[in-house]
């Protein structure tokens, strides 16, 4: 089945981008990688009526350092995050991340704003975006917003994003010296959305600790967290499995996940004790 849409328009900058967005009557979806959208689209998950391409809007492209925070535009595709200088020194558990994103083709066409955007709770990247305290950046009708990472997914595909409004960034405080930024998860197939994941971050102020896949949005747990500033593993593992509240479907049970989450975290915790990274 192919996509029902009214219309295309392709936006030469980001003002023109709002001004369509505000001429479609919320009707405008933003189109990045189309990876997720146009499949969405497809199988009649989501409508629209006129498809505003962001994809030539140099403003959103682009990898800066900014004094001590790192600026990702949302454009950035998964391939550049993978093999861009900046993220892989002062980011890397972006850089970790997109080797566990879907396949090659996608990861050529997906963007980093788009996933978040997306906000599906199987993605990597919005976890990472929480994990390392990020600030999502927006505009729209009524101007430039910054929001944190903490207040921007509310749900399962829900953020604080309105309509007439385009991510145009994400930024994050740049790694101190001897962090640890640590992802893992767990797919049936290399490629596949995890079944369960997670994302560890040990900063001077204490650990963050996101999951992926085990809730309707990515949050921080704080119980678990405060466990692993104690240096109590075990506790924070048990922490862990209480706070989460997992799906079962066909890929999984919720006890399976509960008891993945668990290993994950053992696994996280042996990475921290190892070498420096
Ligand atoms: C087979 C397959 C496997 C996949 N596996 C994984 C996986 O393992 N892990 C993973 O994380 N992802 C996975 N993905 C999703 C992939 O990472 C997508 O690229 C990503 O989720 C969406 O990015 P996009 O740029 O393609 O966004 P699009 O598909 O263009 O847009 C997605 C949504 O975000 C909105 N949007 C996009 N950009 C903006 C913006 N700048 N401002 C406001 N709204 C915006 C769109 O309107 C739409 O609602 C997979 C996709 C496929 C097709």
């Amino acid at each position: 089945m192919k996509a029902s849409v009214g219309g295309y328009a392709r936006a030469t900058d980001l003002r023109h981008a709002l001004d369509l967005l505000a001429q479609s009557d919320g009707m405008g979806r933003v189109l990045a990688g189309g990876q997720s959208l146009i499949a969405a689209m497809n199988m009649r998950l989501s409508t629209g009526d006129l498809l505003v391409d962001i994809n030539q809007i140099a403003a959103l492209k682009g990898v800066t350092l900014d004094g001590d925070r790192l600026r990702i535009g949302a454009l950035t595709r998964h391939a550049e995050v993978a093999t861009d200088p900046l993220i892989a020194r002062h980011a890397p558990l972006l850089r970790r991340a997109t080797d566990l994103i879907a396949h090659a083709a996608i990861r050529n066409r997906g963007t980093i704003g788009g996933a978040i955007a997306h906000a599906d709770p199987a993605a990597e990247f919005p976890a990472c975006a929480l994990a390392l305290d990020a600030t999502i950046h927006v505009d729209g009708p009524d101007g430039p917003r910054d929001i944190p990472a903490a207040d921007f997914f509310e749900g399962l595909f829900e953020t604080t994003i309105q309509d007439g409004e385009i991510l145009t960034a994400i930024s994050l405080p740049i790694a101190e010296d001897g962090e640890w930024q640590v992802i893992h998860e767990l797919a049936r197939r290399s490629g596949d959305y995890a079944l369960a994941g997670l994302c560890v971050v040990r900063r001077k102020a204490g650990h963050r600790i996101v999951c992926i896949s085990v809730g309707s949005h990515p949050e921080l747990v704080p119980d678990a967290m405060a466990r692993m500033d104690a240096g109590d593993i075990d506790g924070a593992v048990v922490a862990l499995r209480a706070a989460i509240d997992p799906p079962s479907d066909t890929q999984a049970s919720a006890a399976y996940r509960r008891h993945l989450i668990g290993v994950l975290l053992q696994r996280a915790a042996a990475d921290l004790n190892g070498e420096p990274q």
